[in-house]
């Protein structure tokens, strides 16, 4: 009962397609990790993960975290990832659910900030965590405001309001690079067409 899997996940995925990783491999390396991903698909978001029992719970933010917290950012509740999943950077085929192009926008440790395990707070709609990365800092909550009959969850990702807060921040449009290769959306995309040409 309770237990986070994968199913959906390797469901929506063809692995000789896909390079995105196909399992996740315990190490104590993505203990407590979080990860926001930029995703540039069918419409461009920022998915956060955060690692709960071995598996990365994941959101998609349309308009990514704002570190402002009078502002709400809708977080779509999305399948459970593989926990090297937060290192991956690349090209998903156009044929994989709607396929583009990923880079690890920013990436650090958290802190459960209730009393209580995260998986329960998964469950109960009411997460509080402290994220320490190199753009995105400070107490974080996501809220469940409601699901639909396909179990589909709505959430608002919200920034506490705490000293790390800052209205006048906006690292989406200021910090748009990497952390892990210091290359923008672009810049990838660019690469793989170009070294996918040379390989014709
Ligand atoms: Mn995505």
């Amino acid at each position: 009962m309770g237990v986070l899997t994968l199913k959906e996940y390797k469901k929506k995925r063809n692995f000789k397609l896909t390079p995105e990783p196909k399992q996740s491999k315990t190490s104590s390396k993505y203990k407590n990790i979080f990860v926001i991903q930029k995703h540039d698909a069918t419409n461009l978001h920022y998915d956060f993960r955060i690692e709960i029992d071995g598996v990365l719970a994941s959101w998609a933010v349309p308009k990514g975290p704002s570190t402002d917290p009078k502002e709400k950012r809708l977080a779509i509740r999305t399948e459970n990832h593989p926990l090297q999943y937060a290192d991956f950077e690349g090209i998903i085929p156009a044929k994989q659910y709607g396929g583009g192009t990923v880079i690890v926008w920013d990436k650090g440790k958290y802190k459960n900030q209730r009393n209580i395990k995260m998986s329960k707070a998964l469950k109960e709609g009411k997460i509080e965590i402290w994220l320490k990365g190199k753009k995105i800092k400070g107490g974080y909550n996501l809220i469940r405001t409601s699901k639909n009959k396909q179990g589909k969850e709505r959430w608002l990702l919200m920034k506490a309001d705490d000293k790390k807060a800052d209205a006048r921040r906006n690292p989406i449009s200021t910090q748009p690079k990497s952390v892990k290769s210091n290359k923008t959306i672009k810049q990838i995309r660019k690469e793989y067409e170009q070294s996918s040409r040379k390989s014709k």
